[in-house]
């Protein structure tokens, strides 16, 4: 029997520890996984020497096509997303599709499904495999009886905000877990508390504090925590698993935390992102708005906190919340007049991997546990994030050695900046295969745009 490919000489990472083995790859597939002498003959050898072979990062929280249906930007496309992506090491994203049609359309009323098939069609140009989360922005009934189709097909979490024109109320929200329990899906929650910070922006307007060191605190630390507390009372009172998107502050973190000490690891999980375990509140001093996101970005405490609560194992993934947006955006005189939403999908596993590994002695496998085995296990990516045999051979071959300093004059995304401008770090991609197929050949893009798939995934089981 012969293979396709078979990578050689590199070190694997799995979640839980590292091994010296090469991959055997045939038909999209991971075939065998040993020691060379052991392995079939392959027509394609790709040598790792002195790299790391992991699974394929899976970010499951980014924003290919705006971060919200009023989003007028210079819209990331799939292709432009999809490259920056790969060349980042990721093989499959998780992506939102909104309630009804898109852009700018959310007076529109429709269905989960129009926003399903809407992103799905905008998809075609994905290099990478891609799965959607459905983004429920209206409190319409009708919504309960499209759930179960939704969750056949393969979309199985669902985010709800509690801010924002699009946030639903708690007694909707309510009524969402009842059902997500019943049909055993997710739900994935934006929290802040919106009357707080709506309140407190209109104190900073008034007394004309545009500048964007003082945008944070128009979204305080608290506000996320009284959401994130709010929600998951809800959530465990129904059955119904609660993942907390981007959290980005120790209250907020302690709030999962007591909710999953006391309901279990079957029921609460959580998220932070690269930026909030790498970047703090003074990054708003140094770049202005090009810094601007919700939540905002915390104190250097905060960033310490975030990152214990990973290492402890309160929060299990790390995402981007990428957006893409251009400069022009997102300048403005005052905060109030720039745009939310950051981009950092090409970056953020060579970023998060320096801090980890390089900056605070983490190990690999922390790495790959956080942004791809457990993002693939907690939103049912059946064959993804892991180099088991019999799985999609999707993997990134990184080497820890190399030095690299980050410029937004290499970013395959629209946007034209990044927040790590100017940053070294210890490591970089070097080839991204996904389903047998490198897209990213010696750090240069090779795949063809339509090679990515939409991934349907399952209902999770959070105990196993
Ligand atoms: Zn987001």
């Amino acid at each position: 029997m012969a293979v396709e490919t078979v990578v050689t000489n590199g070190t694997l990472v799995s979640s839980t520890g590292t091994t010296d083995a090469d991959v055997a790859i045939s038909d999209g597939k991971i075939v065998a996984v040993g020691d060379e002498s052991n392995l079939p003959r392959a027509a394609e050898t790709i040598d790792a020497d002195g790299c790391l072979v992991m699974p394929g990062i899976v970010d499951p929280h980014v924003h290919f096509d705006g971060p919200n249906p009023r989003f007028d930007g210079p819209a990331e496309t799939y292709e432009t997303g999809s490259k920056a992506a790969a060349l980042g090491g990721v093989t499959t994203v998780i992506d939102f599709a909104w309630q009804g049609t898109h852009r700018g359309d959310d007076e529109q009323p429709g269905t989960l499904r129009d926003g399903i098939t809407f992103q799905k069609n905008t998809a075609d140009e994905s290099l990478i495999d891609y799965g959607l989360h459905a983004t429920i922005t209206r409190e319409d009934p009708a919504l309960f009886e499209e759930l179960p189709t939704v969750v056949d097909g393969g979309v199985t979490s669902f985010k709800m905000f509690t801010a924002y024109d699009w946030g639903v109320s708690n007694g909707f929200m309510g009524r969402v877990f009842e059902r997500l329990s019943d049909l055993g899906a997710v739900a994935i929650l934006h929290t802040e508390d919106d009357s707080v910070c709506t309140e407190q922006a209109t104190v900073l307007e008034q007394e004309q504090r545009g500048d964007p060191t003082d945008y944070p605190s128009s979204r305080p630390a608290y506000a996320e925590a009284m959401a994130a507390d709010n929600a998951l009372r809800m959530a465990v009172e129904s059955d119904c698993k609660y993942y907390g998107l981007h959290t980005s502050c120790e209250k907020a973190a302690a709030v999962i935390e007591r909710y999953r000490r006391k309901f279990g690891d079957g029921l609460v999980r959580g998220e932070t992102c690269t930026h909030y375990t790498t970047l703090d509140r003074s990054l708003y001093s140094e770049i202005g708005t090009l810094a601007q996101l919700a939540p905002p970005l915390r104190s250097a405490d905060d960033v310490e906190s975030v990152f214990d609560h990973l290492v402890r194992g309160t929060l299990d993934v790390v995402s981007t919340d990428h957006v893409a947006y251009h400069r022009s955006a997102k300048r403005a005189d005052d905060w109030w007049d720039s745009s939310y939403g950051v981009n950092s999908l090409q970056h953020s596993l060579p970023v998060f991997y320096d801090e980890a590994v390089k900056r605070r002695t983490c190990s690999p496998s922390f790495v790959v546990r956080t942004m791809s085995t457990q993002p693939a296990r907690l939103f049912g990516l059946e064959g993804k994030g892991t180099l088991e045999p019999r799985t999609d051979a999707d993997l990134v071959v990184f080497d820890p050695d190399s030095r690299d300093t980050i410029s937004a004059t290499d970013n395959a995304s629209e946007a034209d900046y990044s927040i790590y401008e100017g940053r070294t770090v210890g490591g970089e991609v070097i080839h991204t295969m996904v389903r047998g197929e490198l897209v990213v050949r010696d750090g240069q893009l090779v795949g063809e745009p339509g090679h990515g798939e939409f991934v349907a995934r399952t209902t999770p089981d959070w105990r196993r």
